[in-house]
Parts: C-alpha cells; sequence; structure tokens
C-alpha cells in the first residue's frame, strides 16, 4: 500500500522547502521526494549575497538551514529518490518515484530548471574530462590551469568569478549578448586574470583523453584557444515533460502556469519557484513556496473537513 500524505512535494530547493515549513507549521503532514541532495541548485553556490537576512552566505548553509527548519516542524525529505510519474487529476494524488509510490491530498511541483546545454562536437565527449555544467562542483579539479566559461549573463560572471580564484586564467566566452548586471561585471574587472570576449561562436571542444583546446569564430575566422577546462554557463530550460504528461499547463517556454495562489489548472496542485520562471532567485523561489504552502495547507484543510 501507498504511503500517504497530506502534502508531496517535488523538488528540495528553497521553493519546495519553504513550502514545507508553512505546510508543517500549520500541522499537515508533507514528504518532500528529492532526485538528489537537499537544498537544490542553491546548495551548490559558493556565496550568496542576496538573501535578506544574510548579508553572506553559502548557499549549503542556507539550505542546511531551510531543511532543518522544515523537519522541525514534522516535514520529511526523502532523498535521492526520483520522481518518474505522476497521477494529478482525481481526489486522491498519486506520486510514483522508481521504487516507491506516494498518495496525497494535494502536490506541489518545486523542480527548479535543467541547464541548457552547449550542443557542439565534443561538449558530450569531454562531459567529466574538462567540461563542467558546474564550477562550485568541479572548479578545485582545476587549480592553476586555463579555463573558459561559456556564458553571457549573471550565471556565466558568477562562475568565471569563482573559477578565477583557483585557475590561472579565466576567459568568458560569451555566446549571445551580454547581461551581467554591474556590480559581476565591476568585479570581473577587477581580476587580473579574467578575460572577457566579445560575442564569439563555440564551434568545438578539442582533446585527446581529455579537453586541450575550444575552438571559436569570430570575424570570420576560426581559432582554438589552448585551455584544460570549459564550463558551460548558458541559462536553464524548464523541465516540462513530467507536468505535461500529468496534465499539467505550461507555456510555449514550458515554464509551469500558476495563478497568484501558485494554484496550477489541475485542482490540488501547485508549482513554485524556478520551474514557474518567475524571479530565477532563491528569495522569489521561497516567496512562491510559502505562498504555495499556505494555499497547500488551506485546501488539506478543507478537504479534512469534509469527511
Ligand atoms: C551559477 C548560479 C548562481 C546563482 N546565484 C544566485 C544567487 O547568488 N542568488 C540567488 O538568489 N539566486 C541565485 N541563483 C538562482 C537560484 O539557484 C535558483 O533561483 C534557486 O535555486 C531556485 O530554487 P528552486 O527551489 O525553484 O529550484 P532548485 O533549487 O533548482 O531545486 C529544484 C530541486 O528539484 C529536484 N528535482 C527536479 N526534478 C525532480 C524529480 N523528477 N524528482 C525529484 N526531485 C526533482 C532537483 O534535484 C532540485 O534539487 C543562481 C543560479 C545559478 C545557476
Amino acid at each position: 500500500m501507498a504511503d500517504f500524505y497530506d502534502a508531496i512535494i517535488i523538488g528540495s530547493g528553497p521553493a519546495g522547502l519553504t513550502a514545507a515549513l508553512y505546510l508543517g507549521r500549520a500541522g499537515q503532514k508533507c514528504i518532500i521526494l528529492e532526485k538528489e541532495f537537499p537544498g537544490g541548485y542553491t546548495a551548490k553556490i559558493s556565496d550568496i549575497e542576496n538573501y535578506p537576512g544574510y548579508e553572506e552566505i553559502s548557499g549549503f548553509d542556507l539550505t542546511n538551514i531551510m531543511a532543518k527548519q522544515a523537519e522541525k516542524f514534522g516535514a520529511t525529505i526523502a532523498y535521492p529518490v526520483e520522481v518518474v510519474d505522476m497521477e494529478l487529476r482525481g481526489d486522491t494524488k498519486s506520486v510514483r518515484t522508481r521504487d516507491a509510490v506516494y498518495e496525497s491530498h494535494v502536490v506541489i511541483i518545486a523542480i527548479g530548471v535543467a541547464r541548457k546545454k552547449l550542443e557542439v562536437p565534443g561538449a558530450k565527449e569531454f562531459l567529466g574530462k574538462g567540461v563542467s555544467y558546474c564550477a562550485t562542483c568541479d572548479g578545485a579539479f582545476f587549480k592553476g590551469r586555463k579555463l573558459a566559461v561559456v556564458g553571457s549573463d549573471d550565471e556565466a560572471a558568477e562562475e568565471a568569478l569563482h573559477l578565477a580564484d583557483l585557475a590561472e586564467k579565466v576567459t568568458l566566452v560569451p555566446h549571445k549578448d551580454v547581461e551581467i548586471i554591474d556590480v559581476l561585471m565591476q568585479r570581473m574587472k577587477a581580476k587580473k586574470n579574467i578575460e572577457i570576449l566579445p560575442v564569439t561562436k563555440v564551434k568545438e571542444i578539442v582533446g585527446d583523453e581529455l579537453v586541450t583546446g575550444l575552438k571559436i569564430a569570430r570575424d570570420g575566422s576560426e581559432q582554438v584557444l589552448p585551455l584544460e577546462g570549459v564550463f558551460i554557463a548558458m541559462g536553464s530550460t524548464p523541465i516540462s515533460q513530467l507536468i505535461m504528461k500529468a496534465g499539467g499547463q505550461t507555456d510555449e517556454r514550458g515554464c509551469l502556469i500558476t495563478d497568484k495562489h501558485q494554484r496550477m489548472n489541475l485542482e490540488g496542485v501547485f508549482a513554485a519557484g524556478d520551474c514557474t520562471c518567475g524571479g530565477m532567485q532563491i528569495v522569489t523561489a521561497a516567496g512562491e513556496g510559502a505562498v504555495a504552502g499556505m494555499r497547500a495547507a488551506s485546501e488539506v484543510r478543507k478537504i479534512k473537513a469534509k469527511k
């Protein structure tokens, strides 16, 4: 028989953890199902300076506090368990992982987004052999090396800044027009070992066993930058297939559609955080998680009152 909860939350980033805190404090029994490690993408960020209440904190520490706070009010965090299927239409929601089935009155989807892949020869072949999608996770393997970061926005700047403290040189290779906030741009310019190229087309990641260079094209000519690591930070894309299969509505980009109470088109189903393509920040994910948690708790109360 499936385990029954008042609420199932999918994803344990700031959105899921905050929803769990609100449900727990409202006395509702909830479980978070997380496919990797508690904390979501935030747990991988080394320095956070824009979460109110903390002048500076690591993502790991911040989400650790959030997880403890949710658990203090009774939430269970199950990991690593990947949700692979859902039945969201009836009064009882059913959520399937690879090994178990969970049931609940309501479901909150807080699955974040997936990183955009670089689609050039070598990107897949050298993944883990010099190609990475996470500077905080893999930067330490590249101490004293020459590196490139492919990307054009704040995420790419954060990755370059993190790597600049470890590497001999970091070249930022913008794949489209640069959109980086002033404070990050100034910090990059202040680093002697960061070079920022103009908009550049990446043609190939080259190497033997490991990465040895990045082939780029600009102004009609090609060149290979000799380097040992390529970090890809080209933004993110929604993960919507699982939700669409279960009848959840998304927009043309794949972002989950909600009303101002974070309710989706299916009764008893909510979405919060980056998967709705809102502010794409920790504080906005936590905010949406709080709204979803409060509203879900009130719906659970009504369902229980009818029984
Ligand atoms: C390089 C970088 C730097 C950043 N720096 C900052 C910053 O300084 N300040 C800031 O405010 N924001 C920053 N952000 C943005 C911030 O990380 C996100 O806005 C935030 O993590 C969103 O939280 P979330 O809960 O919506 O999703 P996430 O944190 O992405 O969590 C989603 C969770 O869902 C899980 N999941 C997904 N699918 C399934 C499934 N099928 N089954 C079970 N679990 C699943 C994932 O494993 C993940 O743990 C940064 C992002 C990047 C990429």
